[in-house]
């Protein structure tokens, strides 16, 4: 892309590096990502990609930026950072139930090394998924970010989402919460080698699970991206109802206890966000297997979601996470 630039800023465009702006980006990411797809008519290399959903499928489309400093601390490395950005894009996709089939990626670096390491990153987890690359952008910024749009698709009019849920639904989670973010303060507390940090390290997004899921009819799914407490939160705003969950029921819920005390363990659980976890409903009498997901709570008339400990109301004070907040 040209760049009009004052004579004072120079060097905007990569070109402008050792290594061209164009030759990087032949080099990183023509062939990169995972297998071509019949749904793209036109790949990398041109002023647009081209695409054509099978007849009979919706499109789903979700955009995702990481910013360094704000989404990874700095010296996480960037190639990691770069895999978690598409794994992240990948969840939302997850959370509809979409089998993902394009991504586009733009990515914002200080040098030829930072392109070079988020190149790499990206490339590894959009061929972990098999994950097309259909274009993006590169350029030179002050910060290192990486922006990526992923496309999936599924069977019309079938998409989960999060005004759907029902008051007579019990609420299901597949996957764990709090634990990304106990693996994220060992990482700032230096404790780089700590039990939990793997945890921060790598996301998975819950892609079959959310496919299965669909398939098996569940209307209302959202993936817990900001923290248990805030994204139910959203469920029950969109839908118009209230929601009870006792927090005891998550997954390995004893485990974080052992690690950190029920105190701290309830925090992480209720506001840790990006463990990437699916939390949907279902009419009650409808039961998942232990193994893909477990029953936290239920539904109801009403307003806002009640966090329970053993029963007991909490008083669970700090808030999501929330950018400007
Ligand atoms: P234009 O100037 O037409 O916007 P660019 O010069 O920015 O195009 O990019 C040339 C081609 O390379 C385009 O097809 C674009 O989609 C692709 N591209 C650029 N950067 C990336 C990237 N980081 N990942 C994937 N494709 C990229
Ligand atoms: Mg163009």
């Amino acid at each position: 892309m040209m760049v009009f630039s004052m004579p004072a800023l120079k060097s905007v465009v990569l070109r402008t590096m050792n290594e061209g702006e164009f030759d990087l980006i032949r080099r990183l990411f023509k062939h990169a990502g995972g297998s071509r797809k019949a749904f793209t008519r036109v790949g990398i290399g041109d002023d647009a990609s081209v695409h054509r959903p099978p007849a009979g499928m919706d499109l789903v489309v979700s955009s995702d930026s990481s910013v360094q400093d704000a989404h990874w601390p700095d010296d996480f490395p960037l190639d990691q950072a770069a895999d978690r950005a598409i794994c992240s894009a990948l969840s939302d996709l997850a959370a509809m139930g979409a089998e993902p089939v394009c991504a586009w990626l733009n990515v914002m670096a200080n040098d030829n090394h930072a392109v070079e390491s988020m190149g790499a990153g990206s490339t590894r987890a959009l061929k972990r998924y098999d994950v097309e690359l259909a274009g993006g952008d590169t350029c030179r910024s002050a910060t290192n970010a990486i922006s990526v749009t992923v496309a999936g698709q599924l069977p019309e009019g079938s998409a989960m989402r999060r005004d759907t849920a029902l008051a007579e639904d019990d609420i299901w989670l597949a996957g764990r919460a709090g634990f990304h973010a106990l693996g994220l303060q060992q990482w700032l507390n230096d404790m780089k080698d700590g039990d939990f940090v793997p945890c921060f390290e790598t996301i998975t997004p819950q892609l079959a699970t959310g496919i299965q899921l669909r398939k098996a009819g569940v209307a209302c799914c959202i993936d817990i991206s900001d923290g248990l407490l805030q994204d139910a939160g959203h469920i029950a705003t969109a839908s118009g109802i209230g929601m009870d969950i006792e927090i005891t029921s998550l997954p390995d819920w004893h485990v974080l206890c052992q690690a950190v005390g029920d105190a701290q363990a309830l925090q992480l659980m209720a506001h840790g966000g990006e463990d990437y976890a699916l939390l949907f409903t279902a009419p009650a009498g409808i039961y998942f297997p232990d193994g893909l997901a477990v029953c936290i709570g239920h539904c109801r008339e009403g307003s806002g979601v009640i966090l329970r400990m053993h029963g007991e109301t909490t008083n669970v004070e700090k808030a999501g996470f929330d950018h400007f907040g």
